[in-house]
């Protein structure tokens, strides 16, 4: 069975498919092999308050533009010191204009929203959910992964994307900037939201 990848994200993209690659009687496909080009509307899928419904939303749209089985992610960061935001408006964090590429911009925000604070109060989540569309007839079911970090007063490394160079883990005592591509997926919130789809996409497939 073919499984859409439906993420704009190159980043994303990749890290999905490294977590998913192998699951059994799965074949992984993404929006540009299936020449699914970009259209206005997506602009407008994730307008709601949670991470499920936003990620189901995109799902849905995809699964039915596609008919294929459809699986999509909305993640962020969720900061202690700011009440939990940005939250699921993480990615538009930074206000608009500014004079940055928009990582480097969020990047730059959020340590101006933390400056001075001590270490202990600089405490953060990444959440990912993962929302699968069986097919365009039913309501997706979502997958939930978080984990828990801290957020630095400067940069450090050059792996990862987004706010990675900030974001501090413990297990791993550096950022997801500086840890390999299999260090990340072992504890990020995308890899523990993959892997319990994945559990569940392996129990669908035919014996
Ligand atoms: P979405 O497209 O609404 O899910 O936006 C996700 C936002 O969270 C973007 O700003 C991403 O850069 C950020 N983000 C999500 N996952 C990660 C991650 O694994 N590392 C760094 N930033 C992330």
């Amino acid at each position: 069975m073919r499984l859409l990848v439906a993420t704009r994200s190159p980043d994303k993209s990749a890290e999905i498919r490294a977590i998913l690659t192998g699951a059994v009687g799965w074949t992984i496909t993404d929006l540009d092999e299936e020449g699914l080009v970009e259209e206005s509307e997506e602009a407008g899928l994730e307008p709601f308050p949670t991470f499920e419904e936003n990620a189901a939303s995109k799902a849905r749209w995809f699964a039915q533009r596609s008919g294929l089985p459809t699986v999509a992610d909305d993640s962020g960061l969720m900061v202690d010191a700011l009440a939990g935001a940005p939250g699921v408006h993480t990615k538009r964090f930074a206000p608009e204009p500014t004079d940055l590429p928009r990582d480097q911009a969020n990047n730059r925000y959020l340590l101006e929203r933390l400056a001075g604070r001590p270490p202990h109060e600089r405490g953060a989540r990444y959440v990912c959910v993962a929302a699968f569309a069986a097919s365009p007839a039913v309501e997706p079911i979502t997958f939930r992964g978080e984990v828990a970090g801290r957020i630095l007063a400067q940069p450090a490394g050059k792996g990862g994307f987004g706010y990675d160079p900030l974001f501090q883990v413990p297990e791993l005592g550096c950022t997801f900037a500086q840890a390999s591509p299999e260090e990340k997926h072992a504890l990020s919130h995308r890899g523990r939201a993959f892997r319990l789809l994945r559990a569940h996409l392996e129990r669908l497939a035919p014996g």
